[in-house]
């Protein structure tokens, strides 16, 4: 088997995909540090193309200050390899400045389906992210371009903003890939001791009690005030939210009949663990 090839600019990139054009081009935006939850996003784009591109960028407008921007998991030789054993056609890993190139002065603004959750804690996050993807999208084209369920407000804002700026890929969400304890796959879980990774495992379970009391009759109100006081009972830190929002459009939910989406966020030590569920 032999590795992906590396590229690190937007030329090198857009020469590279030029001749798979004609079967279709699909891309994984990543910040690399691969489990399977991102390869089985490539899984997802093999189904429609054998041309798949995946990005391992590191997006450091989408950190604040104060965030592990400087400490998130870096290790572009593991992930090649990883990525070959679900035949990854090549790696776009631009640096800083390819992607911010000196005098860099153009930013997305979002609104919508980016307003609150989120934003409440980390204001200029979808900012950053809706940048830095449409960028990625601009510079490889692709016709399909994944993104997992696991970061489900990033994914509306990705589909609005491909929508909005009319850009022609189709978006393909993909299921969360999780643990054998439920625990939702996440490059940041490394960041946790034995003892945290105990707790964490039990933010999924939480959440489908929540879901249960909701199914049972009890209001929203009951039910976040609940799934609170258990998180923090589990071990938790804080909880940043957890929150219910229409599926598609992502309008807080008052009432519960229609597709709405379970949310949460929640911190261990120095870790910030996110999940969501269908409801
Ligand atoms: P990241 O490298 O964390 O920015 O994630 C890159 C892509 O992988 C995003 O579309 C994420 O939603 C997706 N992803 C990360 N973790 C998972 C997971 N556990 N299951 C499915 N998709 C995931």
């Amino acid at each position: 088997m032999t590795y992906p090839p590396v590229v690190t600019t937007v030329a090198e990139l857009r020469h590279m995909l030029m001749p798979w054009r004609k079967d279709g081009v699909a891309l994984v935006p990543t910040m690399g540090a691969l489990h399977d939850g991102h390869l089985s996003l490539v899984e997802a784009c093999k189904k429609k193309t054998p041309h798949v591109a995946v990005s391992i960028f590191v997006n450091p407008t989408q950190f604040a200050p104060h965030e592990d921007f400087n400490s998130y998991p870096r290790d572009l030789e593991a992930d090649r390899a990883r990525l070959t054993s679900v035949g990854a056609s090549m790696i776009f890993a631009p640096t800083a400045k390819e992607m911010y190139p000196d005098g860099f002065a153009t930013t997305l603004l979002m609104k919508g389906p980016a307003a609150g959750l989120e934003t409440d804690f980390r204001p200029h996050f979808f900012d950053g992210v809706a940048t830095v993807v449409a960028k990625l999208l601009i510079a490889a084209m692709p016709d399909w371009a994944a993104f997992g369920e696991k970061d489900y407000q990033q994914l509306l804002v990705v589909k609005r903003l491909a929508l909005d700026l009319a850009l022609p890929v189709e978006i393909l969400p993909v299921a969360i890939a999780r643990e054998a304890d439920g625990l939702a796959m996440s490059s940041r879980n490394a960041y946790l001791t034995p003892a945290e990774r105990q707790i964490a495992g039990k933010l999924n379970r939480v959440m489908k009690d929540v879901i249960a009391l909701l199914e049972r009759g009890a209001s929203i109100a009951e039910a976040q005030t609940l799934g609170t006081t258990a998180l923090k009972a589990a071990g938790f830190d804080s909880v940043d939210y957890l929150a219910l929002r229409d599926a598609a459009d992502f309008t807080p939910v008052t009432q519960t009949g229609a597709p709405a989406r379970l949310l949460a966020a929640a911190r261990i030590g120095k870790t910030r663990l996110i999940d969501n569920m269908a409801v």
